[in-house]
């Protein structure tokens, strides 16, 4: 039932904050974000999950101790890797009596009207029932994220996330990383590296920002989480990008505390 001050959120969590550098599921990690959101959808907000993930846990038990470099190797990880995902939600959203529904998506899903329409519809009646949707690119069948092809419309599970978050119109969009949000320079190799808590305009100064900065297993780095931002404020949502570790942040995030970087979306 929607209420006053409830929202529709997307929460893209990346592969750096679900897996250990094995690449197994970071089961401690998983657990928390599934209690938080699982607690924001008791309180009346609908909840669209973007997930990463399933070619490095795939891979941990394909190839143990090593990362396939092979395309075909890399799709057969992603498929065995998604069963696992969507086993470990469906099982701990279940100990909290929340439904979950897959959706995998391509880049032509979305890039045709009437494909794109139909997936609209569908996430709609899931979240009219009460389902969280949980998403991710269809690896298994798209090459797009996994090498970096001319005609990619996807790419990340952070464009991906934005994709979702207007395609549904979301209020919020929240990609959850291994960095605090967007810094002034790379903290990785600057100590003194200032967190930026709110960005209105997407400036070529901010763009600058964001150059060069990565995270540790996932494909997107800062540049792709800006370029969702761009996808996010234009359908006038906002979205943060914060700390995946601090999964009860959320919470702050959501009643619109300055947690990580906040990215206004254009009313
Ligand atoms: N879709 C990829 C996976 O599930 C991850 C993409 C990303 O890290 O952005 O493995």
């Amino acid at each position: 039932m929607w209420q006053k001050n409830c929202y529709r959120i997307v929460v893209k969590v990346g592969t750096s904050t679900l897996t250990h550098d094995t690449g197994a599921v970071n089961i401690h990690s998983m657990e928390r974000l599934v209690r938080v959101l699982a607690d924001l959808k008791g309180y009346g907000h609908e909840i669209i999950l973007v997930t990463s993930g399933a070619i490095a846990v795939g891979a941990a038990k394909l190839t143990p101790g090593s990362r396939p470099s092979e395309l075909r190797m890399k799709q057969a990880a992603a498929s065995v890797g998604q069963c696992q995902l969507m086993h470990m939600y469906d099982k701990l959203f279940g100990e909290y009596n929340q439904t979950v529904g897959q959706i995998l998506l391509t880049d032509a899903d979305v890039a045709d009207p009437e494909r794109s329409e139909h997936l609209s519809g569908t996430f709609l009646a899931l979240l009219e029932t009460g389902v969280i949707p949980v998403v991710n690119e269809n690896d298994s069948v798209s090459s797009a994220e996994i090498e970096t092809g001319a005609h990619k419309v996807l790419g990340d599970n952070d464009t991906l996330s934005a994709i979702v978050a207007k395609l549904c119109n979301a209020d919020l969009l929240v990609l959850m990383s291994d960095i605090d949000g967007l810094y002034d320079s790379d903290p990785h190799t600057n100590p003194n590296a200032k967190l930026i808590n709110r960005v209105e305009v997407l400036s070529d100064d901010i763009t600058g920002m964001a150059g060069g900065v990565s995270t540790n297993r996932g494909t997107g780095g800062m540049i792709t989480k800006i370029s969702a931002a761009s996808i996010a404020m234009d359908a006038g949502c906002d979205m943060v990008i914060t700390n995946g570790t601090r999964a009860d942040d959320l919470y702050d995030i959501v009643a619109g505390k300055d947690i990580g970087t906040r990215f206004v979306g254009k009313k």
